[in-house]
């Protein structure tokens, strides 16, 4: 169980902020500098680690600025530095790192971006999968082909069912409605649609989600085969 701040950005982008186990802060993905600021300054916090998941701009644009106001530290993908700030703690795919007493583990996923990486804390039942997996969808190929997503997919499929998953866009309403038109028996999707129309009415987030709801509505991850994966992601494309 996790503490997560969702700090609205842009038009759809979720950053978050999250307390380590030493009582540091974290923020995942700042694409902007301004919202963290006030909302630090707001709860009399600073925030001293930065997670950045991939390198496009809504990510990373508010990175730098943070680090300059509160001396914080970035955490970003080796392979990818030379597309990210300069890393003052730079992981690989696989790593299991400490984070002021909090265990991350570093888990690639090319498809998105080639040099895309989730961040996903074991204790705290949490991942933060940037632009990989949103609700009831997963990220555009960008850079990535198919199979690389699909792989990538696998990955996240295979942590525990009740982990909790904080995607960095909400996404959810555009991606039901195409959910329900592409699987329209499915009864999760259906209710997902209605539920999900109801909370944006409100404003209110639908992030995070749950790896096991992911796995009853979600049809990227309903694929069973990079082949179904690849017609799933193009038919999105084109509703
Ligand atoms: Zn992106
Ligand atoms: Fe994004």
């Amino acid at each position: 169980m996790l503490t997560v701040h969702l700090i609205p950005a842009f038009d759809d982008n979720y950053i978050f902020a999250f307390p380590l186990y030493g009582g540091a802060w974290a923020v995942v993905d700042p694409g902007d500098a301004a919202p963290v600021i006030n909302h630090f300054q707001r709860t009399g916090r600073k925030p001293s680690y930065i997670f950045l998941t991939h390198h496009h701009n809504d990510h990373i644009g508010g990175a730098e600025e943070l680090r300059k106001k509160f001396g914080c530290k970035i955490i970003g993908h080796a392979d990818d530095a030379a597309r990210l700030p300069a890393l003052d703690i730079a992981v690989n795919d696989g790593d299991k790192i400490d984070i002021d007493g909090t265990k991350v583990n570093v888990i690639r996923t090319d498809g998105h971006t080639i040099g895309h990486i989730c961040y996903y804390l074991p204790d705290q039942r949490s991942i933060f999968v940037g632009d990989t997996l949103f609700v009831m969808g997963c990220g555009r190929l960008f850079e990535g082909s198919a199979e690389q997503m699909y792989a990538s997919l696998q990955k996240l499929k295979a942590l525990p069912d009740d982990i909790s998953i904080y995607c960095a866009h909400e996404y959810t309403v555009a991606n039901a409605t195409f959910a329900h038109d592409y699987l329209p028996d499915n009864e999760e999707i259906k209710n997902g649609l209605y539920f999900f129309n109801q909370l944006r009415a409100d404003n209110i987030p639908t992030v995070p989600t749950s790896l096991r709801a992911e796995k009853l509505s979600n049809p990227f991850l309903l694929a069973d085969s990079a082949e179904s994966f690849a017609a799933a992601r193009k038919a999105k494309d084109q509703f």
